[in-house]
């Protein structure tokens, strides 16, 4: 998150904004893409994945659910927020609110996500996903498990999936990888063992895995980095910490401009050992403040 001060050499010279290189994994780590499958899945496995997102036809029978109706409550109560969101674009009074809550079932209806059956809800529990049924918030402390685990209904979980944020992609993974083995079936690409590519040569994975990035070198100097990337300069190098401060705060860096002991103090725990100033110590917001975050 935003900017770290760096100790470079006074004459380091690595272009502004540009990540430095030593940070960024090398091309000859790119391996070639395997030829059987996307994502590193078994063919039914695919299969699967295809229909979890309604790439290809889906039957809600196929899992014993249920199809959503234009006035299912969770799609009206969806067709209804979409309606006040917009009303200039999906219109208003009962006939738009009927049309859109009918398009929203006919696009619901089209993929397994919103149609799990209770063996998949399952799966989810053991695989400690669904906190919003298994879990509660307690504030300062997090997700909390509940002394009685009740596991929910797959209608529960399907009319949840509705609301916010739905099921994410490792939610589609469990759900499918416990379908496979229910069936019998291999969940993973046996060509790539379900890393999705091929080793352009024997040895090159662990070669990756060794990788380590480099900094850039150390010295005198001071440079401004900003973090939001791997990593780029975004300051000239100075000689002293108080020029680069002066730097940080001249009035013609406009929304970019920090007070000078904002910047000083930045500077003067910002730079070493690690150079990351973390929301906890203070700074960063008054930072953050003056539109460093863009
Ligand atoms: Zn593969």
């Amino acid at each position: 998150m935003g900017r770290e001060v760096r100790r470079v050499p006074v004459d380091f010279d690595w272009p502004l904004n540009k990540v430095w290189e030593g940070f960024l994994s090398p091309d000859r780590f790119d391996e070639t893409p395997c030829p059987d499958c996307e994502n590193g899945y078994s063919p039914q496995a695919q299969n699967l994945y295809d229909l979890w997102y309604g790439k290809i036809p889906f039957d809600p029978a196929s899992t014993g659910s249920t199809p959503w109706r234009h006035d299912s409550p969770a799609v009206r109560a969806f067709a209804e927020r979409n309606l006040s969101n917009a009303p200039d674009y999906y219109g208003t009074g009962e006939s738009a609110l009927r049309r859109e809550a009918q398009r929203l079932a006919d696009l619901f209806n089209a993929g397994w996500s919103h149609h799990l059956s209770q063996e998949d809800v399952d799966a989810l529990v053991a695989g400690g996903r669904l906190y919003d049924f298994t879990h509660y918030v307690v504030p300062g402390k997090g997700w909390q498990p509940k002394d009685s685990v009740v596991t929910p209904t797959a209608a529960e979980v399907n009319e949840w999936s509705l609301r916010g944020m739905g099921h994410d992609s490792i939610n589609a993974h469990v759900v499918i990888k416990a379908r496979c083995e229910r069936e019998g079936v291999e969940d993973t690409c046996s060509t790539c063992k379900g890393h999705a590519s091929l080793e352009k040569y024997e040895g090159q994975r662990a070669e990756a895995e060794a990788w380590e990035p480099i900094d850039p070198p150390t010295g005198d100097g001071w440079q401004l980095w900003e973090t939001v990337s791997e990593g780029s300069p975004v300051s000239p190098v100075f000689v002293t910490a108080d020029d680069l401060a002066g730097w940080m705060s001249a009035p013609e860096r406009g929304d970019r401009w920090v007070p000078g002991d904002v910047a000083r103090k930045f500077i003067d725990d910002g730079w070493a050992p690690t150079g990351v100033l973390t929301p906890g110590r203070g700074y960063q917001s008054g930072v953050e403040a003056v539109g460093w975050d863009n």
